[in-house]
Order: C-alpha cells, then structure tokens, then sequence
C-alpha cells in the first residue's frame, strides 16, 4: 500500500536530500516543491518583475497562468529535475540570489493556491514523498507519515555554504547565515502558515545526525 510521505522544515534542514533516498528506496515519486517557488521567482527575475530593491507583485500575479512548471526524471542523477516552461532551470535556482527573494515571492497567496493545486494532483496517485514548508499542513493535511525536521541555523548555514562553495558560487558564510536567519523568519511568519509543523508530524532534529542515521530513522517510521 503505498502512501504519501510529507516533510516540512526550515531551508537547508537536508530535507531534499534524505527525501531522494527515501523515494529511490521505496521506488516512490519525489516532488521538491520548494524548486516549484524558486522557478517562479527566476520567472520572476529573469523577467524583470524584480529589479533590486523593486518587486513588481501585481505584474507577476497578471502571469502567474502563463508559468508552466514542471519535473522530468534525469535517469544519470535520479532525480527529477525542475522545467520552467519547457526549459530546464534545475541549475539556475539554487543561487543565493534566488534565496533571497524566493520567501517575499512565497508568499502570494494567488501563487501558494496555484501550486498547492497542483502538488495535490501529483500526490493523486500516492507512492509520494514531497518536501516543502506546507505539505503536511496544507498540501497533504491527510498524509499517513508527516516528518518536520529542524537543525541549528548554523549548521544549516554551513551545509548551505558548502554546498554554494562546492558548486563554484563565490560567497561568504556571513550573508549565507543571514539568508538562512531571514527565510525562517520570512517563512515562520507568513499570513496562512504561521508555523508549519502539524500537529501530527513527527520532529527530527538532525544537528548532530549522519545521512545514514536520518535515513535509517525515517525508514523505520514508513514501515512502522
Ligand atoms: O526548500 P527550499 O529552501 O528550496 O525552499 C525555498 C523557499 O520556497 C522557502 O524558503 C520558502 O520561502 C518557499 N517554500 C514555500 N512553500 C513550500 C516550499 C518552499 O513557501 N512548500
């Protein structure tokens, strides 16, 4: 019997990343909906509704019918990667400067009601693990596993960084942390989720946790 697996928690938790092994594990569907935000806000960018300080909101909402978002499954990294519009963006929405506006772009809610429906029709089938800040609250409020995962802003500002270094993006630790500082806030209070942990989800502080050991954890909560 396959089920709906939601993980909600802060940006840079590792939710993304032990999700992947879970659905590759129970031959389930992944679904980052946190890259279906970012797209939007490199739609966004890209398209001149946000020019530094300026952010157009109602120019983008007249658009929002007009963005098509969509995952294809890359066989070589086993995972879906994110379209914006036929084009493949996977690569363009990790930036630091996406992260920075994607909380302020999050937050429309003509935006949330158009993705929600749509991460709804995905998870139709079940046989889903979905990662976000509102699957377990909004999304799938019915999932048969809810998980909210937490670590120190620090130790997620230092996987963060790494990852950005790694990947060739030349920043400093400092305005790593402070994005990870303002999204939690940003996200922690907006309008319709003032905090995202349902009530029946189960927490795992993975601070001082191993890949292995977070997988291992959440796999013995599926088949409990
Ligand atoms: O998960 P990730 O850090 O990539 O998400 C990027 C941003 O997208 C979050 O900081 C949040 O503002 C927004 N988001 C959201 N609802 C979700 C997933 C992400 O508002 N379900």
């Amino acid at each position: 019997e396959k089920i709906i697996i939601a993980i909600d928690g802060f940006s840079s938790t590792g939710k993304s990343t032990v999700a992947k092994q879970i659905a590759k594990h129970l031959g389930y569907i992944y679904i980052d909906s946190g890259a279906m935000y970012r797209a939007v806000t490199f739609f966004a960018m890209t398209q001149g509704f946000i020019d530094n300080e300026k952010f157009n909101i109602e120019g983008l909402i007249s658009k929002l019918k007009s963005i098509d978002i969509g995952f294809k499954f890359n066989e070589d990294l086993g995972f879906a990667e994110v379209y914006l519009n036929g084009e493949n963006i996977e690569n363009q929405i990790r930036t630091l400067e996406v992260s920075n506006f994607v909380s302020i772009v999050s937050a429309i809610p003509e935006l949330r009601q158009q993705l929600v429906l749509q991460q709804q029709k995905m998870g139709i089938k079940k046989g889903v693990v979905m990662d976000g800040r509102d699957i377990g609250t909004v999304v799938f409020p019915d999932a048969e596993l809810k998980l909210f995962m937490t670590a120190s802003a620090d130790t997620r500002a230092l996987r963060r960084f790494q990852e950005l270094k790694s990947k060739g993006e030349n920043v400093l630790y400092e305005d790593v942390l402070k994005n990870v500082q303002e999204r939690d806030y940003l996200d922690s209070t907006r309008a319709d989720s003032p905090l995202f942990k349902a009530d029946d989800a189960i927490e795992i502080d993975n601070s001082n946790m191993s890949m292995e050991e977070q997988f291992e954890t959440i796999l013995k909560l599926v088949m409990a």
